[in-house]
């Protein structure tokens, strides 16, 4: 069996099915596996690339339950962030904490909206009802889609449902406090309902950091992959794949040939289909997931800091510059950036200083469109120049609230969108993945199962993107292969 990508998704299926006694080949195009499980190192600092926290990690939880089979959980080491407010949102106006623990997310939010009891109530009463309609979250096998329900429903709708609710000094609508930390996915206003519910409900049970960072998770994994038989080859990027009497062929950019009788692709599905003939994919089927519009991109400053001068925020903040977190995307010009992500990473518990700060907002892929044929290192001194002069008009808006950070930069690396289409492969350097649609839930959704006999997709495109999305979507996907309820039995007795 072939595994295409060594992101998350393709290092769980090749962990669950080299267990199972199946001959597991990884292939990677990166010289390091984890895709953006993977962090680097600048000015002696270690910053993440794509996992800045996670929810649900917390014993009993939904994402613990599933890692404790994987044999993560004894072996990373975790920082949990501030129970009274793992989110900050702000606004010019006011400042609000989103907190952990469903009962204590109503009593600290209730102090600034003192009439919103029962709206609060009704917010986490309706996410924990959308949650229960996925049985995968509780580690129970799907039974008669109840999910549809809610994956046809619009998230903006449900949240604009709070929005006479107000902040009274500052004129800030609760909706807007509700959606502050809707960067998690990707802030379009299409996004259904469940995506916003099954990521609140999993940061709002519990949110954590990874001390030292993310990368040990691929390690373990990996470590467990290679124990178990399996093998993981980097530097293979997968350009072709074809099938002949039931065996699938893959070559390789270094010239390689791999054959399998299964193949998982754990990379963006419109990118694997590009690169099958049409005789074994159907032209409409390709016709209809390369045609899928996909979340926005980024665009990052990862900043190194002086010792001792910035206190370690043990939250992140997300900043607003108006009430309106559904409407930013798309900003450019004048208007950009409009929102940021500030965000640290943990390298001891109880850290008394940030060493690093990442600052995140949205950048659409367009903007770098004059250096789309260039690669990393060799893009061209204009592109370095829209890049730097872009930094630093998000670092005004970030100065403007964190004033101190200033005179605590001691270094400073760029992505943008380019950085993010070369690093991980997916199309526009997409945040997420395919963009989930409440108009067209199911046409927005790749199942794991292909039309293609022992072909098969995991990674964040199937179910959902995040640490917890994409480990039940690789569940879903070896499930497929050994059976869904023999494999949920083994997770849960683990
Ligand atoms: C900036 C950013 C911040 C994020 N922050 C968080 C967060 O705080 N918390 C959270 O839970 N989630 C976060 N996410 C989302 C999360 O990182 C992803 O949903 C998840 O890691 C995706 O895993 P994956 O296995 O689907 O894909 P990836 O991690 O993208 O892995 C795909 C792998 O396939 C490889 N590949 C691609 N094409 C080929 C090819 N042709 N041949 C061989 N190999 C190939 C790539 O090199 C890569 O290693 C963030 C994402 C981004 C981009």
């Amino acid at each position: 069996m072939v595994i295409i990508g060594s992101g998350l998704g393709g290092l769980l299926c090749g962990n669950i099915l080299s267990r199972e006694g199946f001959s597991v080949c990884i292939l990677e195009k990166q010289s390091r596996y984890g895709g953006n499980l993977q962090t680097f190192r600048r000015g002696g600092h270690t910053f993440e690339t794509g996992v800045h926290y996670t929810g649900s990690l917390g014993p009993g939880q939904t994402l613990h339950r599933y890692w404790k089979y994987f044999g993560l959980m004894e072996a990373l080491q975790l920082q949990q962030l501030d129970s009274d407010g793992f989110d900050i949102i702000g606004f010019p106006g006011g400042e609000f904490p989103l907190a952990q623990g469903f009962d204590n997310f109503i009593r600290q939010l209730l102090p600034f909206f003192p009439g919103g009891f029962d709206s609060l109530t009704k917010y986490t009463t309706r996410i924990r009802e959308v949650v229960n309609a996925f049985p995968l979250y509780n580690l129970e096998l799907p039974d008669g889609h109840k999910e549809h329900h809610y994956t046809g429903q619009s998230a903006v709708e449900f949240l604009n449902g709070f929005s006479r609710i107000m902040y009274s000094s500052g004129g800030i609508p609760l909706s807007s406090v509700l959606a502050g930390n809707n960067y998690l996915f990707g802030g379009d206003p299409v996004t259904p309902l469940h995506m916003t519910a099954l990521i609140s409900h999993s940061f709002i049970s519990g949110a954590f950091r990874f001390i030292g960072g993310s990368t040990r998770i691929a390690d373990l994994l990996v470590q467990k992959i290679q124990q178990a038989g399996g093998t993981i080859h980097t530097r293979q990027h997968v350009t072709a794949i074809s099938r002949s009497n039931d065996i699938f062929t893959l070559s390789t950019a270094s010239g390689e040939i791999f054959m399998a009788d299964r193949v998982i692709s754990g990379i963006h599905p419109a990118a694997t289909l590009s690169m099958m003939p049409t005789e074994i994919i159907r032209p409409a089927y390709e016709r209809r997931i390369t045609g899928l519009k996909n979340t926005v991109s980024s665009f990052i400053l990862y900043l190194s800091l002086k010792p001792g001068l910035f206190p370690y925020p043990n939250y992140n903040y997300y900043f607003h510059e108006t009430h309106d977190p559904w409407n930013e995307t798309g900003f450019r010009g004048e208007q950009w950036p409009g929102m940021f992500l500030l965000t640290t990473g943990c390298t001891q518990p109880g850290q008394e200083f940030a060493e690093t700060a990442t600052i995140l907002t949205y950048m659409q892929y367009d903007e770098t469109e004059p250096w789309h044929h260039t690669s990393s290192g060799d893009r061209g001194a204009a592109y370095l120049d829209f890049r730097q002069q872009k930094a630093e008009r998000l670092l005004q808006l970030v100065f403007r609230r964190f004033t101190g950070l200033k005179n605590a930069i001691s270094g400073m690396e760029i992505s943008t969108p380019l950085t993010y289409r070369d690093y991980t492969g997916d199309p526009e350097g997409s945040l997420y993945g395919i963009q989930k649609n409440f108009h067209e839930p199911m046409l927005t959704s790749v199942m794991p199962r292909t039309k293609v006999p022992g072909f098969y997709f995991t990674g964040q495109n199937t179910n959902l993107h995040g640490l917890p999305g994409v480990t039940i979507g690789a569940v879903a996907t070896c499930g497929e292969i050994t059976g869904l309820e023999y494999l949920l039995k083994k997770i849960k007795n683990a």
